[in-house]
């Protein structure tokens, strides 16, 4: 007998006790969906750092949907909701399903991305869904196919005024991590930092900005590691790089009134 698998889900609300913006109206959170599990990462830890770390950060309210499955194939329950995004502000991706091909099925979770739903695509991300097709590249905004071995490598910003990455300094160094080898930058995505890899000799867009259809999508191949995902330049530019995709974030890199941290959330 096969046991059922099922996803689970979790709903985590930020404090009541939200601030108040200067024209008296209460700001309202972001209401987030994160989508993760699959193969070769440790998920289950990856799930809490990301969003409590993000919830420190900004206005935010967590969905949380974790397939259980630790394999390169599932297809995860919710998508198969023909409007599975539908009641989000922005859907941060960070599962790892590479051998779930049907385009069909690929299409099935793009769609709202394409009509408008803001997305966030981390590390694995990347690699998942790989039907005969450059779609789901052309989503993310990269395409690639593989990475490296593991190892810390230096980054450095491209575009050091983008709001995402400005007062984040130039140059900085990794600890040990999974640099993806990116072969391509689709036409309509925008690096912002890029780390370098002494396996291909060359510097690997590894932070960046994409449109994708009516949706903005902010990427990073970072994040294999958990030490990784709690570093304060990760979680920043992560928070960061949802209010953009929202259109919450200031010239600044500041989140637009009402979308900072409520305040039983601040560090
Ligand atoms: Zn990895």
């Amino acid at each position: 007998m096969i046991a059922r698998l099922l996803a689970t889900l979790t709903l985590v609300t930020t404090p009541l006790a939200l601030s108040v913006t200067a024209t008296g109206a209460e700001p309202k959170p972001l209401r987030a969906l994160l989508i993760t599990g699959g193969c070769c990462h440790d998920y289950p830890a990856q799930k809490e750092v990301l969003s409590s770390g993000v919830s420190k950060r900004i206005n935010v309210q967590w969905t949380i949907v974790h397939d259980p499955r630790t394999g390169t194939t599932g297809k995860i329950p919710l998508y198969e909701k023909a409007n599975w995004a539908d009641g989000y502000d922005i859907v941060v991706h960070n599962e790892c399903f590479a051998d779930e091909k049907e385009v069909s099925w690929q299409e099935q979770i793009l769609k709202p991305h394409r009509e408008g739903v803001p997305a966030v695509v981390v590390h694995c991300s990347m690699h998942c869904y790989r039907a005969p097709s450059d779609e789901w590249f052309k989503f993310c905004g990269v395409t690639s196919h593989r990475h490296g071995s593991h190892f810390a490598y230096p980054m450095k910003l491209q575009k050091a005024d983008h709001p995402i990455v400005k007062g984040l300094p130039p140059t900085w160094q990794t600890e040990k991590e999974e640099l993806y080898h990116i072969e391509k930058v689709w036409p309509t995505a925008t690096p912002l930092a890029s780390g370098y890899s002494h396996e291909t000799k060359k510097d690997e867009v590894n932070v960046w900005i994409n449109t994708y259809g009516q949706g903005r999508v902010f990427g990073t191949t970072l994040g294999h590691y958990n030490h990784t995902m709690e570093s304060p330049w990760f979680l920043d530019t992560l928070a960061r790089g949802m209010l953009w995709a929202c259109g919450k974030l200031d010239d600044d890199g500041k989140p637009l009134p009402g979308y900072g941290p409520a305040p039983a959330a601040k560090p």
